[in-house]
């Protein structure tokens, strides 16, 4: 058996997480090193103690071909463009839905390190589902499911749309600079996403106020 990549470190982290010890304890001191398995194939290996009951934990994780340089503060990529390897879609979709569940709907309550901890869940709940797009087959379908994505994950997490609007704004809006063969295609996924966005903009609970 190929032994699966862990795009990311934090892809491994996500992984073992959905991987807890047989006692039900999910996290564990958890110390990394790079070793050649017996078939010669390099490999990261994370390995601790479970604090519970002792068990010894251990995962191993075949190295990508091109390791990801770590991204900027409070940006979150759990990989390349390439599907994962770890995680099937259904699986990103249930993260993103426990990331954005763990952010309250009533953010006015929540102090500066609350809003912190609350963006840093939703920026993880939109990195997860820009992973359910990566298993979609480039063309058409693949516009209508990223907008259908789109529309589902964001219709009942009003600050996730702001998030993800000013990624738009960032990436859609510089389409501009873009040229050669790329151009088309995000052409069509910016276009078609517009619609979705703007009606998400609109709706009353949207947090940005009118100017
Ligand atoms: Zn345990």
């Amino acid at each position: 058996m190929v032994l699966p990549a862990a795009r990311t470190n934090a892809e491994a982290h996500l992984y073992m997480d959905l991987h807890p010890c047989a006692c039900g304890e999910i996290h564990f001191p958890r110390t990394s090193s790079v070793v050649t398995t017996p078939d010669g194939v390099l490999a990261s290996r994370y390995a601790g103690t479970c604090p519970q009951d002792g068990a010894e934990r251990e995962f191993l994780f075949r190295l990508p071909e091109r390791v990801m340089p770590p991204p900027p503060d409070g940006v979150m990529v759990y990989g390349g463009p390439e599907p994962s390897e770890l995680i099937d879609p259904g699986e990103w979709l249930s993260i993103a839905d426990a990331f954005a569940r763990s952010v309250p709907a009533d953010t006015a309550s929540l102090a500066a390190d609350g809003l912190a901890t609350a963006r840093a869940m939703l920026v993880r709940a939109v990195a997860a589902v820009e992973e359910v797009l990566k298993f979609i087959p480039a063309g058409a379908d693949r516009v209508r499911h990223y907008t259908r994505c789109l529309a589902g994950s964001l219709g009942g997490e009003p600050w996730a749309r702001v998030i993800k609007l000013s990624d738009f704004t960032d990436n859609g809006v510089g389409m501009i600079h873009t040229v050669g063969p790329r151009t088309p295609g995000l052409a069509a996924k910016y276009a078609a996403a517009v619609p979705v966005l703007r009606e998400l903009l609109d709706r009353p609970d949207t947090p940005c106020r009118r100017a």
